[in-house]
């Protein structure tokens, strides 16, 4: 049994109450790892270190060259120790050691990016329309940031936040889900080496209603950067709104894959198998309605099925397994009550729809691969994410209806358009009220390519240059000479 602890102020530390929680493996279904349950005390400590760091001692003097310099060696430590990060990442979530192995990999260039931009921050001196005035601007750290990550990809989804915020010169205190500590936890081990002055980043662990709460909702945090589920976005939204806090916020999706008549049917059945599938479709981006024309319908959905029924199921760390378990107890049953909203709703179930029982599988939390067909954009499971293995198939005749469709739900995260006619891939880009369209492929990011959505999707970008901006304020200096 792993027995991990909080970080706060450069120190391993318990909760003050002494209370801890467990973390379950979803492929074992058995508890591998024990945690401390922060409350409000330890939430305290951990802000009152994290903005002494920011307002006095050697992070506040430090030169922004430095800082980048800081950000690159923690990248650097990333690389070396991928590995390490990749395991406790697939024990705690279940996700596929390949996935997880390339993801770390990948990480350090977020902090190599943020690190070169640390010291590009520059204001502009203002043609200013008054006589005798000198007018400039310049940017200064946001202050304490709230990170608060869910559980789906804890590492790739704080390190989004981290970078950019650490290149803005502010401080964090971090809260990861309840479910999925323990990568970030991992991390934390690497922050000291790297050089990070005590009280730069903390961790704080425990549950969203007592933990979370008492971070999003403490005078001292000046930003909150919150991904996960809408309705607790709300519910940070309105309580941030009483102290005024920054926000940004990447919330869920029901993302569209538009496939029309002259698409390359064989990429664009890959790209959906991977874009639902992938991460066993705990993905904010997952493209679960297809919405393709209806002369193909027939063809996709038995190319489609094929090659999901060949998908290998089991031990996520074993390389050769393509879809692992799903990664909590509640989220399990949640996928299978969506299941069973679709087919009472009047979707025909085409594949998978139950518990997966393959002996490879064991006691874990695994859901078959599964399939509806002809559903229509108005069902529930058309409108609701769902958050797991589960792809509904919707058909269109005109262009004009697929982009009505694609864009009728209360989200605007994502979109997949599967075109071979260059003018409709413009169309596309223009027409899809999505933070992300992706042509005649799906779901690649990169740490130079902003990542958020429209609508309830949320608010604000990560990633991208103006990243930075994110955790940066604007001051306005004015001098009568
Ligand atoms: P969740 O909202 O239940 O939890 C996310 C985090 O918020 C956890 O750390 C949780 O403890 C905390 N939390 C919950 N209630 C809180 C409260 N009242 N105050 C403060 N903190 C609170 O989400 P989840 O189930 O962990 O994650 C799945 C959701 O995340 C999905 O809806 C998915 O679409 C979304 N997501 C979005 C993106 C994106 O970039 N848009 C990426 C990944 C996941």
């Amino acid at each position: 049994m792993h027995a991990y602890q909080a970080f706060i102020n450069g120190d391993w530390v318990d909760a003050a109450s002494g209370a801890r929680f467990e973390s379950e493996d979803p492929f074992t279904a058995k508890v591998w790892a024990t945690l401390p349950r922060c409350g409000e005390e330890d939430v305290d400590r951990a802000v009152k270190a994290a903005r002494a760091a920011l307002e006095r001692g050697p992070w506040a003097e430090m030169h922004p060259t430095a800082r980048g310099a800081l950000l690159r060696k923690f990248g650097d430590l990333i690389a070396r120790d991928a590995d390490q990060l990749a395991l406790a990442e697939v024990r705690d979530n279940g996700k596929l050691w390949a996935e997880m192995r390339g993801q770390c990999g990948y990480l350090p260039q977020w902090f190599y990016y943020f690190g070169g931009l640390a010291d590009k921050v520059e204001g502009a001196v203002l043609p200013i329309d008054k006589p005798d005035m000198f007018t400039y601007t310049r940017h200064e750290p946001v202050g304490v940031v709230a990170a608060i990550t869910p559980w789906n990809s804890p590492l790739l989804l704080l390190t989004w936040k981290l970078a950019p915020a650490l290149a803005a010169g502010c401080t964090l205190v971090i809260k990861p889900s309840e479910f999925t500590s323990a990568s970030t936890l991992e991390l934390m081990k690497l922050v000291k080496e790297a050089g990070f002055p005590p009280g730069v980043i903390n961790v704080v662990t425990g549950f969203g209603p007592d933990c979370g709460a008492a971070l999003t909702n403490h005078p001292g945090v000046d930003k909150i950067a919150f991904t996960g589920g809408e309705a607790s976005g709300r519910m940070i939204a309105k309580g941030a709104a009483d102290t005024f806090k920054r926000l940004t916020l990447e919330l869920g999706g029901k993302s569209a894959q538009v496939i029309f008549e002259d698409a390359n049917l064989e990429n664009a059945v890959k790209g959906v198998v991977s874009g639902i599938f992938a991460a066993t479709g705990q993905t904010c981006i997952a493209g679960s309605r297809v919405i393709i024309h209806e002369s193909l319908h027939d063809a996709f959905v038995a190319q489609f099925t094929a090659m999901a029924k060949q998908a290998r199921m089991g031990d996520p760390l074993d390389p050769d397994t393509q879809v692992g378990p799903v990664t909590t107890r509640p989220q399990f049953a949640r996928i299978l009550d969506c299941i069973g909203i679709a087919k009472s709703g009047g979707a025909k179930l085409v594949m998978g729809g139950t518990r997966a029982t393959r002996p490879e599988c064991g006691d874990g939390w695994f859901i078959e691969p599964t399939v509806f067909t002809h559903v229509t954009n108005e069902m529930e499971i058309a409108q609701t994410e769902v958050f797991g293995p589960v792809l509904s198939i919707i058909t269109f005749r005109t262009e004009e209806d697929a982009w009505a469709m694609a864009n009728d739900t209360p989200y605007g995260l994502a979109a997949g358009v599967w075109t071979q006619d260059q003018a409709r891939m413009f169309r596309a880009a223009k027409k899809l009220r999505a933070g992300m369209i992706w042509t005649n492929c799906y779901r690649t990011v990169s740490y130079m390519s902003p990542f958020g959505g429209f609508k309830n999707s949320g608010q604000g970008r990560e990633s991208g240059q103006a990243a930075i901006h994110e955790y940066l304020e604007t001051k306005a200096v004015w001098m009568d000479y």
